[in-house]
């Protein structure tokens, strides 16, 4: 009976740890938020339950409240219970206060980190947080204050560290957050990149500059960096052929995983949907 803080990763399943996957394959059951990709559910067993909280931007969400009872009630209930979350639980997700909740309870809990969007994500789209030459340190910010941030973030100051700027649920607030950050000292020319839904097959990367980051069209959810790192495009993750296309896979499901894997590489999202048994 342990409660599991999982990491997911960003969005490519095989982001996944080895132990995240190790966890779920024994779940009875799986809390997860709405930015949970399909394919990572289906690492557990058939009978765990599935219970998804949310977290739909301005939509319907179970509260934090809530999460933090459910979790303690089924890990009272000493079922094994995968809590999903994406990215890393200790980064901007909540997973401290969740651990505080089970701590506070007497509730067995384990951590289990993820992969970071604000290092895989700008990695996927040829972006190095860091590089010999052009930036010593990356600086991790959100971009929406509550319920972060007991004060405001002062963008100045971070912009006065002079490495690599990563901004996490900025979208909205982008174009307040370059104005400060010129104001704080740094190049209105200095690049800005940012990519939504990133390490998915629907991956799409804006580059442009600080001074233009607000008016550019840019929806959520997406990662933003700033700094000359964002000026380099060792692309690779985006010329893949057929990143963005969804293939449908009818093959029998013992035949079909090597034809997805395949798929997978070329950049595709496969739907696996047999269209005949073997008997
Ligand atoms: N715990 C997560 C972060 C949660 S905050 C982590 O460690 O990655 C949610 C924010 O993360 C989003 O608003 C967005 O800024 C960023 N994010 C998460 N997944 C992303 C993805 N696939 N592509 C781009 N940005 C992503």
């Amino acid at each position: 009976m342990t409660v599991y803080l999982v990491g997911a990763g960003p969005g490519d399943p095989g982001l996944l740890t080895v132990r995240g996957a190790e966890v779920l394959a024994r779940a009875d059951v799986v809390v997860y938020d709405r930015l949970s990709v399909a394919s990572l559910l289906d690492l557990a067993p058939p009978h765990a339950e599935r219970i998804s909280v949310g977290k739909t931007p301005r939509g319907p969400s179970t509260s934090q409240d809530d999460i933090n009872a459910l979790l303690v009630e089924k890990g009272k209930a000493g079922l094994e219970v995968v809590r999903l979350k994406g990215g890393d639980p200790f980064v901007f997700a909540r997973g401290g206060e969740e651990a505080q909740a089970l701590a506070d309870a007497g509730v067995p809990f384990e951590v289990v980190p993820g992969v970071t969007s604000a290092v895989a994500v700008p990695a996927y789209a040829g972006v190095p947080v860091t590089h010999r030459g052009l930036s010593t340190s990356f600086t991790v910010v959100t971009g929406h204050e509550d319920p972060w941030a007991a004060t405001e973030t002062d963008w100045e100051a971070v912009a006065r560290v002079g490495g690599t700027i990563v901004v996490l649920m900025g979208v909205a607030t982008r174009g307040a957050i370059a104005k400060r950050l010129v104001a704080g000292g740094l190049d209105p020319a200095t690049p800005a990149t940012a990519v939504r839904w990133g390490t998915r097959p629907d991956q799409a990367t804006v580059r442009t500059t600080l001074a233009d980051l607000g008016a550019v069209d840019i929806e959520a959810p997406a990662t933003i960096v700033i700094g000359a790192v964002a000026g380099l495009d060792l692309r690779w993750f985006e010329d893949r052929p057929l990143l963005g296309r969804r293939v449908v896979v009818t093959r029998a499901r013992e035949q079909a995983s090597e034809r997805v894997t395949r798929l997978r590489q070329l950049g595709a999202e496969s739907i696996a949907l047999p269209a005949i048994t073997i008997a």
